[in-house]
């Protein structure tokens, strides 16, 4: 197939590996930002294909696993009112909150249902006029566009049954963090292609300015990633610091203008938390007030989004890069994928998950 085909060739892969081995004179050390990307990593043993002098980090680009618990509970707790019927995304379901998972809560009885889109939701909402729809929205910038979109159709429709609880993430926020950490370890970024798609990398800019690291926007596919690792090591070996794009097929420098438009109007920029990492400023997006009608916690103000507590789940550091799964002492015995213990082994962009589907190594059975 084109476009995916000629990404996935063995030979060529090989030849890549072969130029990164022959442009690295010393250590580096390089995170990929998305869930999607450690997936194809680990699953293809990209890895262990480079020299040993290059270490991969995986970074927080898991949008299942950096919502806070406290949204999952604020969501069980919307579930279980008669009137609500709650949706979400397949994933978002099974991820334990402080209490319960909204599997938990509908296997009590909540109306609990899984949807692909937000439009689906809307769509239960127009054929459900006496019940509550709403909808978990959750994502970085490559989903938000549809829960604007969900939001604007609502209104346009005359909908007043139809609302989101809001986690939406953005990416730049998060990175910056991680480099401001003292005890950072990153020098080099992949960025994540399908979030650049929708938002440009135009904002991506300031950061090697400010931090004196690249930053390549990467694909999904192994020759992406391992393009996107050479193309990395070469800036880092002839001291650049500037933004680069692997992923020519599919981003722009702009992004999809019409997707940003949207997400525009209907969203405005706030501080949020991140599960397992923390607050950080500028990082999440919320209704603005022009669409109150359609934010669940302004429709059910009973219901409030509690603050994180303390889990014996390490998914923060493995979230920042600080420590790998297998480095955590229940990977593989206690938390397994059909035994969850923490959103990261949940997820199916998870880094847990991938770790163990993969390459389980600590504890295993
Ligand atoms: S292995 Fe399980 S408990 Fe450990 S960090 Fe991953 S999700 Fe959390």
């Amino acid at each position: 197939m084109r476009f995916v085909d000629e990404f996935r060739d063995p030979d060529g892969a090989r030849s890549v590996a072969e130029a990164i081995a022959a442009t690295v004179t010393r250590p580096w050390t390089i995170m990929e930002i998305c869930g999607g990307q450690t997936h194809a990593i680990v699953r293809y043993g990209i890895d262990h294909m480079l020299p040993d002098t290059i270490s991969l980090l995986h970074g927080p680009g898991c949008p299942v696993c950096v919502t806070p618990a406290g949204i999952i509970d604020a969501a069980c707790t919307l579930a279980s009112q008669p009137e609500v019927i709650l949706c979400s995304f397949g994933d978002m379901l099974r991820v334990p909150g402080h209490e319960q998972s909204l599997l938990t809560a509908r296997t009590g009885g909540a109306d609990v249902r899984m949807v692909y889109s937000p439009l689906d939701a809307v769509t239960l909402a127009r054929e459900n006029p006496t019940r509550e729809i709403v909808f978990l929205a959750i994502g970085f910038e490559t989903t938000a566009p549809t829960s604007a979109m969900a939001v604007l159709h609502a209104e346009r429709d005359g909908l007043t049954n139809f609302s989101l609880l809001s986690s939406h993430v953005l990416v730049p926020p998060a990175m910056r963090q991680l480099l401001a950490d003292p005890t950072n370890k990153v020098q080099g970024f992949l960025a994540a292609g399908h979030v650049c798609a929708v938002s440009g990398y135009r904002d991506y800019h300031a950061i090697p300015q400010r931090f004196g690291i690249p930053i390549v926007v990467t694909g999904f596919e192994p020759l992406d990633i391992l393009q996107g690792i050479l193309l990395c090591v070469r800036q880092l070996e002839e001291n650049r610091a500037d933004v680069e794009n692997q992923y020519r097929r599919a981003v722009r420098h702009t992004g999809n203008r019409y997707a940003q438009a949207a997400v525009e109007q209907v969203f405005k920029v706030q501080g949020q938390a991140w599960r397992g990492i923390g607050w950080i400023e500028d990082s999440g997006l919320a209704l603005r007030s022009r669409f109150a009608l359609f934010d669940a916690l302004n429709r059910f103000t009973e219901v409030h989004v509690s603050p994180e507590r303390e889990t014996a789940c390490i998914s923060g550091e493995v979230l920042r890069g600080v420590c790998k799964p297998d480095d955590c002492p229940m990977f593989g015995n206690l938390c397994t994928l059909e035994h969850p213990l923490g959103a990261t082994m949940v997820s199916s962009e998870g880094a847990c998950a991938a770790y163990y589907r993969y390459r389980r190594v600590s504890g295993a059975a």
